[in-house]
This record gives C-alpha cells, sequence and structure tokens, in this order.
C-alpha cells in the first residue's frame, strides 16, 4: 500500500479531547481515533493556529519526513488532515516528555533503566543513520515516554534527509547551542556525526535528570569553553564506562566519534552490565 494511502484519515473518526502541551505551530491534544478495523487508538493530534500555506507546508513538512519511517523507538504518524483546520495525528505517548518524568521519577529510576533509555534512543538514531537522515534536535525535550520501560523519538521539527557525504547547512537562528556540535556552532554544519554529539548531550541530561546542560554558561561562552577542551562533567548517576563513551561523543574532530550502530553494541553491553548488578 502507498504511504499517502496509508495515512489519509477522515477527522470524523477522530474525538479530541484536552490539551497535553503547546507546540511551536499551536495546540497538542489527546484523542481517540477509530482505525478502518474498528479498533480504538490513543492519539496526540497536533494543531496549527495560524496556518497560511507557507506555515502549512513547514508544519506539515516533519509530518512527511515520519510517514516514511517505520521503528519501535520512533514515535509514530498516524495520518493527517491537510484540509483547514490542519492536524497532524500520531500515537499517544500516556507518560509524556521524559524531561518532566526524569524530575518526577527521579528517585524511582535505576542506573540500568536509564541506560535502557539512552540504548532505545540510540536504536532509533542508528535506525535514522541508516537511511541518511540527520535529526540536528535530539534532547530530552524531544523525547516521550510510552511507558516506565519504554521512550521513543518524537519530535522531527528539524530533521532533513542529507546526501552521502553531504551535509544541511542550517540557516535558522532558533538553534539549540548547548546541545550542538562544535562544528555546528560554528560553520552550521550538520551531519550523522553532530547527531553523535546531541546524543551524548542528551545521554548527560537523562542521568542528569533533565538538568540543562551548561546551564552555568550563556550560549556565547560555550563554543569558546568546547575549543579549549571543557566537556560536561560526569553526572553522578552516570556509571563511569557510559562517561567514558560520552566523552567519545565529545571529540572535536567528528570523524573520532562513533558511529550510532557501534553505540549500540556498546551500550547493549553496558546495559546488560547494569542489569546483572541490579540482580545481585
Ligand atoms: P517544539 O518545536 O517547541 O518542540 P513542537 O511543535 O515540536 O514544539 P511538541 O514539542 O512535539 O511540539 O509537542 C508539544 C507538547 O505536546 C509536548 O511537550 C508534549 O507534552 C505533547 N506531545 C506532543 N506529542 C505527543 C505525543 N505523541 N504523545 C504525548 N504527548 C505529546
Amino acid at each position: 500500500e502507498n504511504s499517502s494511502e496509508k495515512h489519509s484519515i477522515s477527522r470524523d473518526d477522530i474525538v479530541v479531547g484536552r490539551i497535553l502541551g503547546e507546540g511551536f505551530f499551536g495546540e497538542v491534544h489527546d484523542g481517540v481515533y477509530k482505525s478502518p478495523s474498528g479498533e480504538r487508538i490513543h492519539v496526540a493530534v497536533k494543531t496549527c493556529k495560524e496556518c497560511s500555506a507557507e506555515v502549512k507546508e513547514k508544519f506539515l513538512s516533519e509530518a512527511d519526513l515520519m510517514k516514511n519511517l517505520d521503528h519501535p523507538h520512533i514515535v509514530s504518524l498516524i495520518g493527517v488532515i491537510g484540509v483547514a483546520p490542519v492536524w497532524i495525528v500520531m500515537e499517544l505517548l500516556e507518560h509524556g516528555e521524559l524531561g518532566s518524568y526524569l524530575v518526577e521519577e527521579q528517585y524511582t529510576l535505576t542506573t540500568a533503566t536509564l541506560t535502557l533509555y539512552c540504548l532505545q534512543i540510540c536504536k532509533a538514531l542508528a535506525y535514522l543513520e541508516g537511511l541518511n537522515m540527520v535529526h540536528r534536535d535530539i534532547a530530552v525535550r524531544n523525547v516521550l515516554v510510552a511507558s516506565p520501560d519504554c521512550v521513543k523519538l518524537g519530535d522531527f521539527g528539524l530533521s532533513r534527509y542529507i546526501d552521502e557525504q553531504e551535509y544541511y547547512k542550517a540557516s535558522v537562528s532558533r538553534l539549540p547551542i548547548k546541545w550542538m556540535a562544535p562544528e555546528s556552532i560554528n560553520f552550521r554544519r550538520f551531519t550523522t556525526a553532530s547527531d553523535v554529539w546531541m546524543f551524548g548531550v542528551c545521554v548527560w541530561e537523562m542521568f542528569s535528570m533533565a538538568q540543562q546542560p551548561f546551564f552555568w554558561l550563556e550560549n556565547g561562552q560555550v563554543i569558546n569553553q568546547l575549543e579549549l577542551g571543557v566537556r560536561l562533567p560526569k553526572p553522578q548517576q552516570c556509571p563511569p564506562h557510559v562517561y567514558s563513551l560520552l566523552s567519545r561523543c565529545w571529540s572535536y574532530e567528528p570523524n573520532s566519534r562513533p558511529t550510532f550502530s557501534q553505540l549500540v553494541c556498546l551500550l547493549s553491553d553496558l546495559h546488560s552490565m547494569e542489569l546483572e548488578q541490579d540482580g545481585r
């Protein structure tokens, strides 16, 4: 079946509920979608407030990218309603943003569980790496929690396909400086290797219970520090083995960083080790 058929849905099959949060383009609601097979699926409905033709195109570009993705740790797109009011309908992740979840559950989350979340997001990114897709905005604010042992990458607002050896040259000003690799800050250069750097920062956030990276610096000071070789310190809850992976993700030279598929193997071993330790 082709993807436009797969993702065309009727507004009549959706009941919209309460507001979950505010997105860049408009409110996000929860809701229930009745699928063609009669199944009732909990969904998140993204709306677009001032949806001129130009805004609509930007709003729907995220959904267009998501149509081609199918991974257990990437939020799945259910459908798009392209006529006003324009909606993007996605699977609902009941526990919301990982950032707030980390704060709420900070005294109950084990090191093994945090390592599992890192592994799951790393698998999602290894999948994107295989598709030559650069995410550009890997941070806990863009990870959603499906259940206490399942997280998913949930925001593709800045994602782009890139040709091999190529990179996406960003022009936007809404850039997450404190998460960005030096070459992204200096030259707006975004590659899978810069995603690896950002993934390292996202792992740092997880083990720091969603503290802001470099909260002690202004955006403008970050690049200086990075050039001097300064890196985020090891969070207290972060196992030394995990931190040594982060240090490799933060190699100044993009080619010296590990790939996501290498990181999946390494994190998977570390996760097994953590589980064994918890079991003792
Ligand atoms: P921004 O660009 O500022 O990140 P956005 O337009 O990408 O905004 P989101 O951050 O994806 O919007 O969504 C806004 C809020 O809606 C999120 O903080 C989250 O709480 C909620 N939300 C979004 N998608 C889902 C989902 N699939 N399941 C549950 N909650 C969701």
